[in-house]
């Protein structure tokens, strides 16, 4: 045996223990890497020995060789299952780290509320129900016809100037964002005899500066009853049996002239204020009444030009503003807060209402 014969077989001693030792202590996934670099890489010890080989005579190489390659074979063997136990234990701790805790409290789940308008119209649906009127709903999107023509509001009428109506059409058929929801009771009475009683809730549109009272886009409730022998005393107790129903069972309801084309006569209609009693307070601007819509006879006009005989039947038509009902319900004091889709205001609201 050579001296360099021996020198390597010392060496193989020396990185045998040397390894063996540290592949006991190694602790993590990144220690084993890093052992398996410096003794099998391909800058590892070893590997240096293996190549080292070729330093020796010829004749002593195959010994060298063997001596060499099975302390690769053992290191790869004795590192085998060191590696995976520490690989294990990466996952195992991926797992831990990464574990649902079941034993935490739920997050709540995000539901939605109805909105306000939502829930007023729902409860006047109700109310008319009860009464004996069916909802319908209507195009927001509507004609002339419609919105103005049939309901006895010819072309030359204030009401059809450009300065309070949307128009989305202004070539050809007048075409416009409903100013109100009255064009249901020519499409409603068009479409069935009488007699007829609905109600019509939904959005309507006027051209209009915006205040605390006032939005260009509002939720009004319109009605109609058409049937023989009905009567101004129909109408009042319609809307005086709504308005208990809405506000208590000791309001009062108030009647004034007022003018629309659709109806003759035409009347404003308030309520009694429920908060002052009517005594008057700033909810109802001290006068001890609350302002909730107009209504009427319908107009005899209206009645023919859907085909009925005014001689025939009769009818009234009213329509609530839903907004209002709202605010005086809720204590709303901007009409904006129900549009204007500020997420606080719903959610004050939506915990409020339950
Ligand atoms: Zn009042």
């Amino acid at each position: 045996m050579s001296t360099a014969q021996h020198g390597l077989a010392a060496d193989i001693e020396t990185v045998r223990t040397e390894a063996l030792d540290r592949l006991e202590t190694l602790a993590t996934a990144a220690n084993a890497t890093e052992w398996e670099s410096n003794y099998l890489g391909p800058r590892g010890r070893v590997t240096l020995l293996l190549r080292g080989l070729g330093q020796l005579p010829k004749e002593e190489r195959p010994i060298a060789g063997r001596a060499a390659q099975q302390l690769r074979n053992e290191l790869t063997d004795a590192f085998g299952p060191v590696n995976e136990r520490l690989a294990l234990e990466v996952i195992a701790a991926r797992l831990v780290a990464d574990a649902v805790d079941i034993s935490l409290p739920g997050r709540k789940p995000t539901i939605g509320a109805a909105h306000p308008i939502s829930i007023v119209t729902a409860e006047l649906v109700d109310i008319f129900a009860l009464l004996g009127f069916q909802a319908v709903f209507g195009p927001e999107v509507e004609t002339g016809r419609y919105n103005f023509d049939l309901l006895n509001i010819p072309a030359e009428h204030p009401a059809r100037d450009v300065w309070d109506t949307i128009h989305v059409e202004t070539q050809g058929e007048e075409i416009v964002l409903r100013t109100h929801t009255s064009p249901m009771q020519a499409r409603t009475m068009e479409r069935l005899q009488p007699p007829v009683r609905v109600i019509v809730p939904g959005r309507a549109f006027r051209f209009e500066a915006q205040d605390a009272s006032h939005e260009w886009q509002f939720t009004q409730l319109e009605g109609l009853a058409v049937d023989r022998n009905i009567t101004m005393a129909d109408l009042k107790g319609t809307l005086q049996e709504v308005a208990r129903q809405l506000f208590g069972p000791e309001r009062r309801i108030r009647f004034r002239c007022d003018f629309f084309p659709f109806v003759e006569p035409g009347v404003d209609f308030a309520v009694d204020c429920a908060i002052c009693d009517g005594k008057g307070c700033r909810v109802c601007k001290h006068t001890g009444w609350l302002e909730m819509g107009g209504a009427g006879m319908v107009h005899p006009n209206v009645l023919r030009g859907v085909g009925y005989d005014p001689d025939e039947v009769s009818g009234f038509a009213f329509g609530l503003g839903i907004d209002r009902i709202a605010m005086m319900k809720y204590g709303v004091d901007d009409v904006r807060a129900f549009a204007n889709n500020d997420i606080r205001f719903l959610r004050d609201f939506a915990e409020a209402v339950g």
